[in-house]
């Protein structure tokens, strides 16, 4: 007999169980699983023949409950939500790097735009929406240790419908760019596809208009090693990109911006003391100077200048992408789709894992709050009984960190701001004072304090107990980082372009506008940017895809237990099992339960006089539902099994 697809029904539940359960499923290539209306999605690295048109059309306007557990079936019960419930929908897909995510939100988005209606403008905003993720993954993916196609940067959707279900428009935002890619990345990695892209793709006529030579090595932030990847065609999928609807001209701005990044990583400046003491700097490669302002339209002077007296770095932003003009109406619904990069400990963690440690924590918390306190509390507005269920309430750990006045990104902006000489070991201390008996918070000083023998944790770092595990991160770079500045003579230069494309990228660069406050910092503006994600997302109804790496070798169909096990703690998805099974499955508001049933008696059908809730006890009463399947709260029903609901829809399709 196949393991139950639904683990709310596991018996008994147990984390072996469970996992057995994973296991035998995905043995069976079985890789998706309910818990409620929970997807689990374990990557199962090799093609199933389970994304067929066929297949769309199975799970189009199915029951939930009825058909096998699928991703295109929580897409089409959100889709229908949107369109038929008004409710607006949030897609929440989260997992380790290389778990499936990115696969997952492709999956989505393309079951959602082959339901729904067909049209020559529908069409071409479908489109649209699913082409830009060449584009996006061209400049925003790299190969890593664990994914060769590993997104490096987190991205929200937000796909806008009307009243009819059909596709207006979308925003993408993109959030922390892993800039730093660009000038350095381990050995076995490789810099973004688009480089290598554009250098096996491009002709050699546009190679030859770019100044660019066809040869990764001679560029120094390509050549590290393996240039080329097995599997992934870089000339093919350059060839991809490019039919996304931007205008040539446009396409040519673009890579002309991308052919002057790889070029700047060959202009090295080389410094000498003068007479006076005082360290100069000068371009070694003229040449390759030269051409860069020929593509800009820049002296090369001004170039120079601003090069030599500062160092470069880029700034941290978040990007909107307005694929097309959404049209006023009053009836929009939108269904928007994150994903976003899991929880990441490494054997060095700096302070690009401490802020996407960061979000992590802070979905946990979304995902703590609406699936489990939500419930929780729920029941107690309704009037139900309901025993509580433990679960761990980690927004102590996300207060350590993001509070405004004592976390550590607002001691670390302080440290940032303060005169005088700073650095990491001011801001260390600080923390250990302030932090000197936090449960989730570790130091070399406060393990001394607290007499704890440690030798893993060395003394330039502090440790966070985070939900998913402890991590340590090496406070070194993190100041810097933090501050993020882009010295004004660069971003000046840069404005002085006739490049259109390039000038708008550096707005602050406008002599007129210079400013003399100090731009807000890289963790107060990820902060924010969290902050109104949490607050979108929160406003909206949400499904979750929980992904899971079965290996750490990209291998087809191996199910690795531990590894497996690790992950299934860290997603809390036994604590989800409990509160699911505690509570009911369904609940509905008594007016919308009683507009849709009610032709299933004839004692509320084709009116009902009486209030909402009599009405639908009546109906239920005829019904004849065992009561322990039914708790009647002060404005919902509440229904424990999902075999009652689709009892319920089938009887009423027959009718
Ligand atoms: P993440 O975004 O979580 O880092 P990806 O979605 O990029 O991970 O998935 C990594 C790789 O795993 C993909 O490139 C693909 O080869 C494989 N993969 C992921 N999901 C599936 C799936 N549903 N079916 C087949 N292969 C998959
Ligand atoms: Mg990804």
């Amino acid at each position: 007999m196949l393991p139950v697809g639904d683990l709310v029904l596991l018996d008994p539940l147990t984390e072996e169980s469970l996992l057995q359960t994973l296991q035998e499923r995905f043995r069976r290539s079985n890789i998706y699983t309910y818990i409620g209306n929970v997807v689990i999605s374990v990557n199962p690295y090799r093609s199933l023949p389970i994304y067929t048109p066929e297949t769309v059309q199975e799970y189009r306007n199915c029951n939930f409950f009825a058909v096998k557990p699928h991703i295109y079936a929580i897409a089409d019960d959100a889709y229908r939500s949107l369109r038929d419930r008004d409710r607006d929908q949030c897609i929440l897909i989260t997992g380790e790097s290389g778990a499936g995510k990115t696969e997952a939100s492709k999956l989505v988005m393309s079951y959602v735009a082959a339901v729904c209606s067909k049209g020559e403008e529908v069409d071409k905003v479908k489109e649209q929406l699913l082409q830009s993720n060449p584009v996006l993954e061209a400049f925003g993916n790299a190969k890593t240790i664990r994914n060769d196609n590993s997104s490096r940067f987190g991205k929200y959707m937000d796909v806008e419908f009307d009243f009819k279900g059909e596709p207006l428009g979308g925003v993408i935002s993109n959030y922390l760019l892993e800039k730093s890619r660009i000038v350095r990345h381990v050995k076995g990695e490789r810099n973004f596809h688009i480089f290598y892209q554009l250098l096996a793709g491009g002709s050699a006529q546009l190679l030859q208009q770019l100044k660019l030579r066809q040869d990764c090595r001679h560029y120094g932030y390509l050549n590290r090693e393996s240039s080329g990847l097995p599997g992934m065609d870089d000339a093919a999928n350059f060839r991809a990109m490019q039919v996304i609807g931007f205008s040539p001209a446009e396409v040519t701005a673009l890579l002309e911006v991308t052919a002057v990044v790889l070029k700047l990583g060959n202009v090295q400046l080389s410094s000498s003391y003068q007479a006076s003491g005082m360290e100069a700097s000068s371009i070694a490669e003229p040449q390759e100077l030269q051409e860069i302002c020929e593509l800009i339209g820049l002296d090369p002077a001004v170039l120079e200048r601003a090069l030599c007296s500062r160092t470069v770095k880029a700034r941290n932003e978040m990007v909107l992408t307005t694929l097309s003009v959404p049209q006023p109406g009053k009836q929009r619904k939108v269904m928007g789709v994150l994903d976003i990069y899991g929880f990441e400990i490494f054997q060095d963690n700096g302070f690009e894992q401490f802020i996407i440690n960061y979000c992590n924590e802070k979905l946990q918390q979304i995902f703590i709050l609406m699936t489990l306190k939500e419930e929780q509390e729920e029941y107690v507005r309704e009037g139900i009984q309901w025993t509580p269920v433990e679960f761990f309430d980690n927004s102590i750990i996300c207060n350590l960190i993001e509070n405004s006045k004592c976390g550590i990104l607002a001691m670390l902006d302080e440290e940032c701001l303060r005169p005088g000489v700073v650095n990491e070991d001011t801001f260390l201390t600080k923390l250990n004072q302030l932090f000197a008996t936090h449960k989730h918070y570790e130091s070399k000083e406060t393990q001394n304090a607290r007499r704890v023998m440690d030798a893993t944790l060395p003394s330039q770092c502090f440790r966070i107990h985070h939900y998913a595990g402890k991590v340590t991160y090496n406070v070194t770079g993190f100041i810097e980082k933090n501050n993020d500045l882009l010295f004004r003579d660069l971003s000046q230069a840069m404005w002085a372009s006739r490049h259109e494309l390039l000038r708008s990228l550096f707005p602050e660069g406008d002599p007129q506008k210079v400013s003399l406050k100090l731009p807000p910092t890289a963790g107060f503006q990820f902060k924010a940017s969290v902050a109104t994600l949490m607050k979108n997302l929160y406003s909206k109804n949400p499904n979750y895809i929980r992904c899971i790496k079965p290996n750490e070798t990209k291998t087809g169909m191996l199910f690795t237990p531990e590894l497996v096990l690790a992950q299934i703690r860290y997603l809390g998805l036994m604590e989800n099992v409990r509160v699911r099974r505690a509570g009911y499955a369904f609940r509905q508001l008594y007016d919308s339960f009683l507009q849709r049933y009610k032709m299933l008696s004839p004692r509320t059908w084709p009116h009902w006089t009486g209030s909402h809730r009599e009405g639908t006890k009546v109906l239920l009463e005829d019904l004849a539902f065992p009561p322990e399947e039914l708790a009647f709260g002060h404005t919902k029903i509440f229904i424990r099994s999902p075999r009652t609901l689709f009892d319920l829809e089938r009887r009423r399709q027959e009718r």
